[in-house]
């Protein structure tokens, strides 16, 4: 399929700082999580890439195990790549990450250099690139010295296999750590990839403060607690929903929606109608108010949810009033 870029792309989308690195980021960045791997229409997946570009969506996120199967969701952003954005590759931020188990045996998970190399290596074979933009720690290794793991990091942007990296999930004691090392190295952190969303506030909790202190980016992931921040569960289970389709892999499954958590959902909801939103906007727009975050990370289903989600962005301060409740209803 032939497709040329929206030539609008860059009118309405906001940009922001990624820390102090000369990196900006949009404000809304497209995760390949779940929807892209070969269990999902590939048509669907062009769709969903092909929306948001359009829109001014510049930042694809990837891991070596996004599918399911792992590294599907790699192989089909591949050949999309291939198809579609070429022409464009230079208006595009591409990562990817290791830290998970990805194969059997001692080398295929966690984070030592044997793993991580192999790992990058694999990752732009299965995409069809020379580096990626962005490459992550995807998880903190409590049995692999932080020295080993960071060293890693630096060998691959010295390589030129990845021109900045990050760190994903690390605690505020072990990330400021880890950004030390890398200063240390010459490679500066570019970003750290936390879970953050109204019902996971951990970041609060020190994890920002580390990161503004060393002018490192934030750019959260699973911000809708994968849809359970949305009007979509408020009727029941809709079929072909992620709570549905037992995809595994970390997957929202169908106990997470319980009464207690669907009355806060419901409350939430309501504010977000006085405010002229939908609560996946909402629930967006709340992470973006804060100026330390670089970038939300969206998963989405469907083309239609990028388009609508994206709208958060016409709004994103709330009253001290709006916040208070919201507390109030999350407590
Ligand atoms: P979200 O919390 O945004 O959940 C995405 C799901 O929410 C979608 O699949 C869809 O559900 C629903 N949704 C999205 N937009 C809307 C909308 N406008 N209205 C109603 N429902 C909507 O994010 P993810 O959990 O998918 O995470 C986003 C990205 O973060 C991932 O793709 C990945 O790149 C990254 N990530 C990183 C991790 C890490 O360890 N570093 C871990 C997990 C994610 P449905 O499918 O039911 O339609």
């Amino acid at each position: 399929m032939q497709y040329l870029a929206n030539e609008q792309r860059y009118a309405s989308m906001e940009y922001r700082r990624c820390g102090n690195s000369g990196l900006k980021l949009p404000a809304i960045s497209l995760g390949l999580w779940h929807n892209f791997g070969h269990i999902d229409k590939l048509e669907n997946a062009r769709n969903i890439l092909c929306t948001a570009f359009d829109k001014g969506i510049t930042h694809f996120d990837l891991a070596n195990n996004y599918g399911p199967p792992p590294g599907s969701a790699e192989e089909n952003f591949g050949k999309i790549l291939k198809d579609n954005f070429l022409p464009y590759r230079d208006e595009l931020i591409i990562s990817s990450k290791a830290g998970w188990g990805m194969w059997p045996g001692p080398y295929g998970d966690w984070g030592s250099k044997k793993y991580l190399v192999a790992s990058l290596d694999q990752s732009l074979k299965r995409m069809g690139l020379d580096y990626v933009d962005i490459f992550y720690h995807h998880r903190p290794d409590p049995g692999t010295p932080l020295e080993e793991t960071m060293g890693t990091l630096d060998l691959m942007v010295r390589q030129g296999k990845a021109l900045y990296v990050g760190i994903s999930s690390y605690q505020p004691e072990e990330a400021a750590k880890a950004i030390a090392i890398l200063k240390q190295l010459g490679t500066p952190c570019l970003i750290h990839q936390p879970k953050y969303s109204m019902f996971e506030r951990w970041v609060e909790d020190g994890l920002l403060d580390v990161l503004e202190e060393n002018k490192v980016g934030c750019i959260p992931f699973s911000p809708l607690a994968q849809g359970l921040l949305s009007n979509k569960y408020l009727q029941g289970i809709p079929a072909g929903s992620r709570a549905a389709s037992h995809r595994g892999n970390g997957a929202i499954e169908e106990d997470a929606i319980s009464p207690a958590t669907l009355n806060k959902v419901l409350a939430l909801n309501k504010l977000a109608e006085e405010r002229g939103q939908n609560l996946a906007q909402m629930a967006l727009a709340w992470i973006l108010k804060d100026p330390r975050i670089s970038s939300v990370l969206i998963g989405v289903s469907k083309p239609e949810q990028v388009l609508d989600s994206i709208r958060c962005l016409e709004n994103y301060s709330f009253t001290s009033e709006e916040l208070d409740r919201i507390n109030a209803i999350l407590k």
